[in-house]
């Protein structure tokens, strides 16, 4: 009698929760997807992209290899060859760490393609080239002349490359220089295997990497070194520069610490102190000036 009772209602407690289950599982199918749907649908192309062996980019990539000695282009009225020296900020930008004649560089370089509009080729040829110095242009200050906010501060003439560095060519900008104090102290940090320190972390007095080179220019002092190099090209010495801005480094990154030639440049965009600074800057404000490895810009909006 128990038994006959105990058995339906069972039965029915039983169907109940399976009945509950399936309706739970179901919502739980479908809360998923709907959790999903978005992102999957734009993630599909560099998912598959990813799941695509990256040896797939292996003719890109021999393309990669001749092309950063070779191709040419121009930048400031001057003609120029291959795309080596901006190596370090190129393979930034596309978030990958791998040699730019590998088909792990390429693959990243399409992926970047497809985001930026471009045909996703995997070739770093003119057009994406320049799209790249587009993109790093835009990331800039954009402007010169002092802002009617901006103060100047005269920072010791121990932060300075040259110890001799006449006294009235120490200013920059107050925050400019707080930034900067703060990017060479994490800088310090991370390189404490490559750098003169002293005992308590900081540069050691005969450090010359990642001291300021060039700070605030006045309009006056910025003619001054145009006639004196009358030559130097319209990207070397700009007649509006951003260094009137106050927010503005030459920081020294190796090599001759101002020099534009290739050889020069592929020196200093070798250097750990320059890799660092791609890597980092941006943290705490500074943006590069691609065609100067010492070139720095504290856009603090940008963040
Ligand atoms: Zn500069």
């Amino acid at each position: 009698m128990k038994n006959r009772i105990l058995f339906p209602s069972a039965a029915v407690s039983l169907l109940g929760c399976l009945v509950a289950y399936l309706l739970l599982a179901d919502v739980g199918v479908y809360a998923q997807r709907e959790r999903i749907a978005g992102p999957s649908v734009k993630q599909t192309a560099s998912v598959m992209k990813v799941e695509r062996n990256s040896s797939a980019f292996s003719s890109a990539a021999s393309e990669n290899a001749r092309l950063r000695n070779s191709l040419s282009w121009t930048f400031g009225g001057k003609t120029q060859t291959g795309w080596n020296i901006y190596v370090p900020l190129i393979a930034h930008t596309i978030g990958v760490d791998a040699s730019p004649d590998s088909p792990e560089f390429a693959l990243a370089l399409s992926v970047w393609q497809t985001n930026n509009g471009l045909a996703e080729t995997g070739i770093l040829d003119s057009t994406t080239l320049s799209t790249f110095t587009k993109y790093w242009q835009s990331r800039r200050l954009g402007r010169s002349g002092l802002s009617s906010d901006a103060n100047l501060h005269s920072a010791p003439i121990g932060e300075f490359y040259d110890p001799t560095r006449s006294p009235d060519l120490l200013q920059l900008e107050d925050d400019t220089y707080t930034a900067y104090k703060k990017m060479i102290a994490a800088a310090t940090k991370d390189l404490k295997n490559e750098l003169k320190l002293t005992s308590t972390g900081e540069l050691a007095p005969e450090e010359k990497f990642l001291r300021i080179v060039s700070a605030y220019r006045s309009p006056e002092y910025q003619a001054a070194l145009r006639k004196r190099e009358p030559h130097a090209g319209r990207a070397a010495l700009a007649k509006n520069s951003p260094h009137s801005t106050g927010h503005a480094l030459d920081i020294y990154v190796g090599g001759e610490p101002v020099k534009t030639l290739d050889s020069n440049r592929m020196i200093q965009v070798q250097t750990p102190a320059y890799k660092w600074l791609v890597k980092n800057a941006h943290k705490f404000g500074f943006y590069p000036y691609f065609y100067e490895p010492w070139h720095w810009e504290y856009v603090p909006s940008r963040k």
